[in-house]
């Protein structure tokens, strides 16, 4: 130790030692930086630099080493062999190459890569200190203490190993800063060590050869060569890192621009992230950076996308203990390139907008927008799912079918938007009665259902909870609702409630059957409930098979009409015929219209079969020779058709009836059914020329109000009146009312149901227009009042008539 210090500091020039030691620490800073570009990239690109590290770190040592020997003052003349001297150069190099080649390319073992490399850069600087001396030519001897020298050499190999072990791949600026040190340390302390251990004995007689570097040539071309690799390296590494930066910040702006959060990560380490990231996170760049991006923020993610096997996946972010939003996560790996390492960019979009929308899309397809009540398909999907329930656990489920009573009416009194408020509000009552086990559906427009899911399999507590339920909602219903200031309506409902499986096995049967009960309840005038019974089923298959057979007797033609004279009230003389339908069935025989008609209403059949029966009728009356007139009866249901007024038009058109011998007969119920509609049908009808007759006037609810309201030329008086009329002080009053209120508008006015002398004799009397009864003809077919409608003489007609009314 003595010897080195005493060399460095009495054979040395000082200046000239700073000098290395600083060409040394330029050369090294330089080398680091070319070695930190080395350790990134693809394989080929990192040979490169690491050649180019190489070159630098070996033109360093070799020009520290050659300004080092400058400061040396052995007191005798120096020179260098040239061969030796390129030779130390090369030396320095590949070993430097190779030094830092080991570690730079590895990928596994770093630290054994790492301290091999170190060795061979340690050995590699002592390998190049010794050839160089060989190359030294002194007139004397050249002799070493070789304990110094291996002192020496182990100290060059140590610090050369740990200066890559802190080192590492130099990435960071503390490593190259360990770095440059570590390898200037091992540089120039093993040169000085090397220093103290040479001995040169002065020996005149040895000559020094001729083809030597002289010490100042070679100080020329040591400060040459330095210079200018160092230089160039320095510059190279300059440009690089200048490119790395222009196209770094180009990417951060690219990424920057993006509305997804974006995260580089490498090895798991988050190494960037944009704004995006940030802005989601609420974080700055200096609080993720080196932070595992996985571990920390996606917790709950699969070991499939975290080993890349999966490239997309919805997962919760953690935002801090507690809080999570849902994102959507896509990796892509990153290849290493002249850049960077092996990277994965993740882009992470924040989903708790769309899964917002989604909730709502769901919202709105599941639900009615008007009641927010469950939709009918929806309800469907959950019928279906609680009868599975249902046969897995044996409890039963009961379905309830309501039905808004006098809904229509509400809607033609106040119009649509009156009618919209009921039904939003009929919702939000409804709405109260949902629970857990029971659930409301708005199925159609005045229709809902309610299904209860029992938690038990008693029937009694089934019938109970049903009834208790069914009860709950007329109670709510019975509140009036508030149409505008001064009207509200009374809302009621028809409640039909159905089990299963005892009333059916299976969603279809189950809906039909609680409507079944439910039309049994609006038929028995509504706000009420009612449980399905098995002979309600039998009376819906009959009416079935009815209407299967009148639809089949319609199409055979086994329907006919019968006529039955109306009379003039004075003169008994016919003035038309009111077409009656008569069927026939070859089974029932006789099928009254009171029984078929309200079959053929609720079917839909009445429409076909009344524009039959008006045809029918109008092509038997253009046959008459006498221009008697003829009363059809039209049904409620008829009165809805838009196009009635057509195709009475057309009838008539087709058979070629005058308009005015047609007399279309309707009830005051079939008018106010919907009433601005009717009135509306009627009015066009009458533009036709064809006639108005209000049939069964009197039992309805407005008949007064309707005459105001109705283009109607007759008043039929019902023949529940005449009935009365002997026997009941009230019915006289009624027809002579009707009688007087006919005259006063300018109505005629007919009785119906006329049997006897005594009502003909009260009503001609009190100067009633027309008569029509048993008393003047039974309904009957049309040949057998040939002789009227072929216009023979009035008193053979009338002889003809009594014969007939006293049958
Ligand atoms: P409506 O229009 O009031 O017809 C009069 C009913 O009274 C007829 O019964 C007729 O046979 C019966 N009648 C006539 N005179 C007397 C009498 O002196 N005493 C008694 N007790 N009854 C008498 P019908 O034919 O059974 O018809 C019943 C109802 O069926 C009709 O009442 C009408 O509303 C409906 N109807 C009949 N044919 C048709 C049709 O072609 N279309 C439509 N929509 N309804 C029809
Ligand atoms: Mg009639
Ligand atoms: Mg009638």
């Amino acid at each position: 130790m003595y010897r080195v210090l005493d060399c460095l500091t009495t054979q040395h020039d000082p200046w000239l030692v700073l000098i290395a030691v600083l060409l040394c620490l330029g050369g090294v800073h330089t080398a680091f930086n070319l070695y930190s570009r080395a350790c990134v990239g693809r394989l080929q690109q990192k040979l490169s630099w690491l050649f180019l590290t190489g070159v630098v770190t070996g033109c360093a040592i070799w020009a520290t080493h050659f300004v080092a020997m400058l400061a040396y003052d052995p007191v005798l003349p120096v020179g260098y062999n040239p061969g030796l001297t390129i030779l130390s150069l090369l030396i320095a190099i590949v070993a430097t190459f190779i030094g830092f080649t080991i570690p730079g390319i590895a990928t596994q073992n770093l630290v054994p890569a790492r301290l091999v490399g170190g060795l061979v850069v340690g050995l590699g600087i002592s390998a190049m200190h010794f050839t160089g001396m060989a190359a030294m030519r002194v007139p004397g001897v050249i002799s070493w203490h070789m304990d110094i020298v291996f002192a020496a050499i182990l100290m060059g190999a140590a610090f050369g190993m740990i200066t890559l072990l802190i080192a590492g791949k130099a990435q960071t600026g503390r490593e190259k800063t360990y770095g440059k040190i570590g390898l200037t340390i091992a540089i120039v302390t093993m040169h000085f060590s090397a220093m103290g251990a040479l001995i040169i004995t002065p020996d005149p007689t040895i000559p020094v050869p001729a083809q030597i570097i002289s010490q100042s040539s070679l100080a020329l071309a040591v400060a040459m060569v330095a210079t200018l690799v160092i230089g160039i390296g320095f510059v190279m590494a300059m440009i690089d890192r200048q490119l790395r930066e222009n196209a770094s910040a180009r990417m951060r702006i690219f990424g920057d621009s993006a509305i997804e959060a974006l995260v580089m990560t490498q090895n798991g380490i988050i190494v960037d992230a944009n704004h995006s990231f940030l802005k989601m996170i609420k974080g700055e760049t200096a609080t993720i950076s080196g932070v595992n991006f996985i571990d920390t923020w996606l917790p709950d993610t699969s070991p499939a996308f975290r080993d890349g096997a999966e490239h997309y996946i919805e997962t919760s972010l953690a935002l801090s203990p507690g809080h999570t939003i849902p994102v959507e996560v896509i990796r892509r790996d990153l290849p290493a390139d002249e850049f960077s390492e092996d990277a994965v960019i993740y882009a992470l979009r924040d989903l708790r907008e769309r899964y917002e929308a989604e909730r709502h899309i769901r919202y709105l397809a599941e639900h009615d927008a008007l009641t927010k009540l469950l939709n009918r398909a929806t309800f469907h999907d959950r019928l279906a799912l609680a009868l599975e329930q249902s046969r897995v656990t044996g409890n039963p489920v009961s379905v309830l079918c309501i039905d808004l009573d006098h809904f229509k009416e509400l809607n033609d009194t106040y119009g649509h938007i009156a009618g919209d408020h009921a039904l939003r509000e009929v919702g939000e009552r409804i709405g109260k009665l949902i629970e857990d086990n029971v659930i409301f559906a708005r199925v159609g427009g005045d229709e809902f259902v309610a299904l209860i899911m029992h938690d038990n399999p008693n029937p009694a507590t089934m019938i109970a909870t049903a009834q208790n339920k069914a009860q709950a909602l007329l109670d709510c219903l019975s509140v009036p609702v508030f149409i505008n200031p001064g009207n509200s309506a009374r809302i009621a409902a028809s409640v039909g409630i159905a089990h299963f499986p005892d009333d059916g096995d299976d969603i279809e049967s189950i809906m039909f059957h609680a409507d079944l009960a439910m039309y049994r309840v609006k038929q028995g005038g509504g706000n009420h409930l009612v449980f399905f019974s098995p002979e309600m089923d039998d009376e819906y298959r009959y009416k079935r098979q009815l209407s299967g057979a009148l639809r089949h007797a319609m199409d055979e033609n086994a329907l006919e009409l019968h006529y039955q004279p109306q009379c003039n009230a004075h003169s008994s003389k016919i003035i038309g015929f009111e077409a009656l339908l008569r069927w026939h069935h070859p089974e029932l025989g006789q099928v009254p219209p009171s029984r078929f008609i309200p079959i053929a209403e609720e079917t839909g059949l009445i429409n076909p079969l009344g524009e039959w029966v008006m045809r029918k009728a109008c092509e038997e009356a253009v046959t008459w020779t006498n221009p008697l007139g003829i009363a059809v009866n039209l049904s409620a249901v008829q009165l809805q058709n838009l196009d009635l007024a057509q195709t009475v038009a057309g009838i008539l058109d087709d058979t070629g009836l005058a308009p005015e011998r047609l007399e279309l007969e309707i009830t005051e119920t079939a008018l106010i059914h919907n009433a601005s509609r009717s009135r509306k049908i009627l009015t066009e009808i009458k533009a036709l020329g064809v006639r108005i007759a209000m049939d069964d006037f009197g039992t309805g609810y407005s008949s007064l109000a309707t005459l105001q309201n109705f283009p109607v030329d007759r008043i039929k008086i019902d023949q529940s009146f005449i009935a009365r009329l002997m026997a009941s002080e009230q019915a006289v009053a009624i027809v002579r009312a009707v009688i007087n209120l006919g005259r006063d508008l300018k109505l005629e006015v007919i009785a119906e149901g006329v049997e006897t002398e005594d009502q003909v004799a009260f009503l001609t009397a009190h100067d009633c227009d027309a008569v029509q009864g048993y008393k003047f003809g039974h309904p009957r077919p049309i040949a057998d009042y040939q002789t009227t409608v072929s216009g023979t003489s009035v008193a053979a007609q009338h002889r003809s008539i009594v014969g007939i009314g006293s049958n």
